[in-house]
């Protein structure tokens, strides 16, 4: 049976490239796969994809009961495909906690704290001895910028440092020029409605009881964003209303300057100013030296519940 790979809802780059190089990965390994996607690619992955001639992998929106999946830079069931409690799920490549996971036989699962999905990939074709082609170098390098804000996350490796270097080579590429042109793509947002917005990037988790989202932009100049504030907290309370969100957190981050806003609402917006020590103003706050939602965000939310 060919395998499904894809990565979590509303795709970023790590997600769309990181099943397309695992796809090209396992085929030369002689394994049945296809690179698939569940949502429109970003405007930082389109630049990417369209620098390095690639198409987007196919679009689905679930898996069938008893599909083969493989599962990259995700593995909580709440950022995948529907249906995906029932599929069969042969592996796991990732780089997140590890929360709720569950199956029903045994797998092959990959996990590494390191920046990016793509550099796990990178030593798994070192690993296997298959040589890493010039676009699929593009790919992986491109994925590890985006994750790594150009290697200015706290969420960054050694590991992912050494990767940059080598893939940048055999992409030809000059990463450091390139990555800012990528990173600066995607911070266009002005053609987005406040509904696409606050969906873009948004990771949904549970604190014990609590529905959590925490959704993240990246900004070249945060008072652009903050100039669509009423908009945006329209729609983040309809979505609160509608979906029984606990607490919902809107992060503009500023990857030039590498800091935050958050607009944070909810009924349980004190578990943020707990986890924070502040104390929201309008409904915001500023997070100096903040960019990692993984990192920063999440584990002191977690801690504060
Ligand atoms: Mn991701
Ligand atoms: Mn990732």
């Amino acid at each position: 049976m060919e395998k499904l790979i894809f990565g979590h809802k509303s795709p970023d780059t790590d997600t769309i490239c990181s099943s397309l190089v695992l796809a090209n990965l396992r085929t030369k390994l002689g394994d049945s796969v296809k690179a698939c996607r569940l949502g429109e690619p970003n405007k930082e992955t389109k630049y990417a994809l369209d620098y390095l001639n690639v198409q987007a992998p196919q679009l689905i929106c679930e898996v069938e009961k008893d599909q083969e999946v493989i599962l990259v830079d995700h593995n909580e069931f709440s950022q995948s495909a529907d249906g995906i409690k029932n599929a069969k799920i042969k592996m796991v490549v990732d780089h997140h906690r590890i929360n709720d996971f569950e199956t029903a036989e045994p797998l092959y699962y990959r996990a590494e704290p390191v920046g990016c999905t793509c550099t796990i990939l990178y030593k798994m074709y070192k690993e296997n001895n298959v040589e890493i082609d010039k676009t699929m170098a593009g790919l992986m390098l491109s994925a590890i910028i985006s994750d790594t804000l150009l290697l200015k996350s706290p969420t960054k490796t050694v590991e992912d440092e050494k990767a940059v270097e080598e893939l940048a080579k055999i992409a030809q590429i000059d990463y450091k020029e390139y990555g800012l042109e990528m990173l600066k793509a995607g911070t266009d947002l002005s053609d987005l409605s406040a509904e696409e917005l606050i969906s873009l990037d948004c990771k949904e988790c549970s604190l014990n009881d609590k529905k959590a989202k925490i959704a993240q932009v990246n900004s070249a100049d945060i008072s652009v964003m903050l100039a669509r504030k009423a908009e945006i907290e329209e729609a983040m309370k309809k979505d609160i209303e509608q979906n029984g969100v606990d607490l919902f957190v809107f992060v503009i981050t500023d990857i030039i300057e590498s800091n935050s806003q958050a607009i944070v609402l909810g009924k349980e917006t004190s578990i943020f100013e707990r986890a924070f020590g502040v104390a929201l103003e309008n409904d915001e706050a500023y997070l100096p030296g903040v960019v990692s939602r993984k990192k920063q965000i999440l584990p002191p939310l977690q801690n504060n519940v």
